[in-house]
């Protein structure tokens, strides 16, 4: 993996140890000599991972690291702290500054790289879901807020660990902040515990056996339900080779033995914040892309995913040199259900219509409603004797039935008139379109509830040299 870090220190010698070692790792590295240069590097090149020196002349590093988690273009960037001091109430100090971790000087390759290396999957996993949420939504970045609002209390913790003096320190330390703490003795209960409630935590004391956690930690990354889950592991030592092998599965966070209570508390609260953060862009993206992408009377897409994804499926067919076929569908009379039933009824219509269409084709054909009574439905990997056969059975599935249109058990008979076009190797996607109107409209002309087959009139003249 490869990634852009930016070493923060006001020691030159300092910035270049540590640069060496990551270009060794094949990162690709930026220095900052101070506070008010890093903020400026970080807002003109956003880098993937910030590596912070504490003590600075100017601004010190708690300082820095408030300002860029407070930005919401740099919120989401992890920032490691790195400095000599190894005391614990700076440890806290610097992950209520919002840090993602702690280093102490002299930096320990295997905890240095095995963190870089954490930090930047996830990250690279929350810039997907930035770009997606800022795309669908066409908002300004940062519309979820930053990390740092976001509300971490109460939340649910899995503790798998012995009985013992430590796991008893732990739970009493989260219970203090309101969190509901659920202790586990081994892998085989913390699947069953993951399998009955949503955690927002989970907390692995590899003293119950290192084989045990790693295949833990890995089993909780490969599950749907849990693959979110933040996993916090508490080991012997820095040297214990475990450490390294955790969080390459997937640990998201570690704490060293003795344990420290108000670590364990800062350490937790930013898991969780991070992946209720993680939750809220998920939850942003998805609402943004059904409300921007789908129709909320019948559920198909609308003309806009529509516009994006032709595109797409049009490329393709090109590539592939399958064939690709078109069908525009309008509803026969419809102006008169609205007339008669009423505009409830109309929807009844255009519900089931929308249902029956869905429910005559294939997972991969696409579905449109264009807006009104119009459909589009588009069939890749079918020529046009294929597709038409399916058009002919489209119309069908909305005549043969009478659709009922409300509660007392009253229903209509409705009917739709098609137009099929085959795309030719060249065309383009709305002319496609057009012609298959086109063919819709020769249809109703025709006297409705019928299927027309577009020509390719602009070939035929061509070919007739005109
Ligand atoms: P034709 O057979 O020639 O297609 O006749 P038509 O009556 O279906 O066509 P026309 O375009 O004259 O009327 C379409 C009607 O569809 C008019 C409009 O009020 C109605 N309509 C469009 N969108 C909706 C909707 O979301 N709900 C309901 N109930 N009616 C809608
Ligand atoms: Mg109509
Ligand atoms: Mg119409």
């Amino acid at each position: 993996m490869t990634g852009r870090v930016l070493v923060v220190d006001d020691v030159p010698i300092n910035r270049r140890l540590l640069q060496a070692k990551l270009e060794a790792e094949y990162f690709e590295v930026a220095q900052a000599e101070s506070g008010p240069d890093a903020l400026k590097q970080i807002a003109e090149n956003l880098p993937d991972l910030i590596l912070l020196d504490v003590m600075m002349p100017d601004m010190d590093g708690f300082e820095v690291c408030r300002r860029i988690k407070a930005d919401p273009r740099s919120t989401h960037i992890p920032v490691v702290m790195v400095t000599a001091l190894s005391h614990v109430v700076d440890r806290v100090k610097a992950l209520e500054a919002g840090a993602d971790d702690f280093l102490t000087k002299p930096v320990n390759d295997l905890a240095l790289f095995a963190r870089a290396r954490s930090l930047m999957r996830l990250k690279m996993m929350m810039d997907e879901w930035r770009v997606r949420e800022s795309a669908t939504n066409r908002f300004e970045l940062g519309t979820a807020g930053t990390a740092a609002a976001v509300d971490c209390g109460k939340a649910a913790v899995l503790l798998v660990a012995s009985p013992g003096e430590s796991s008893r320190r732990i739970s009493e330390v989260l219970a203090k902040d309101e969190d509901q703490v659920t202790l586990v003795l081994n892998a085989a209960e913390a699947q069953v515990a993951t399998r009955m409630q949503r955690y927002d935590l989970a907390v692995v004391d590899f003293a119950i056996g290192a084989t045990e956690s790693l295949r833990l930690c890995s089993q909780l990354r490969a599950q749907e339900q849990t693959r979110q889950l933040p996993i916090l592991a508490i080991v012997a030592s820095f040297e214990s080779p475990e450490l390294a092998k955790a969080l390459d599965i997937g640990a998201t966070d570690y704490i060293v033995e003795p344990i420290e209570g108000s670590e364990v508390l800062a350490r937790a609260r930013t898991q969780v914040r991070r992946s209720r953060y993680y939750e809220l862009l998920r939850a942003n993206y998805e609402r943004g892309l059904s409300l921007a992408l789908t129709d909320a009377l019948t559920g198909l897409y609308n003309r806009r995913y529509m516009e994006q994804h032709l595109h797409e499926l049009f490329a393709r067919m090109r590539v592939s040199g399958k064939p690709l076929c078109v069908v525009l569908g309008d509803i026969d009379h419809f102006k008169v259900v609205n007339d008669v039933h009423g505009h409830a009824a109309g929807d009844e219509v255009l519900k089931a219509v929308a249902k029956r269409l869905a429910g005559s084709l294939r997972s991969f054909d696409m579905v449109v409603r264009l807006g009104g009574e119009e459909f589009v439905c588009v069939l890749p990997d079918l020529d046009l004797a294929a597709a038409a056969s399916v058009a002919e059975r489209l119309r069908q599935s909305i005549c043969s039935q009478p659709v009922p249109i409300d509660e007392d058990g009253n229903a209509i008979n409705v009917s739709i008139s098609l137009g099929i076009a085959e795309a030719g190797p060249q065309e383009a996607a709305m002319a496609v379109i057009e012609r298959a109107d086109q063919a819709m409209y020769r249809a109703k002309q025709g006297g409705r509830n019928r299927l027309e087959i577009a020509g390719n009139e602009r070939r035929e003249r061509l070919a007739a040299g005109a």
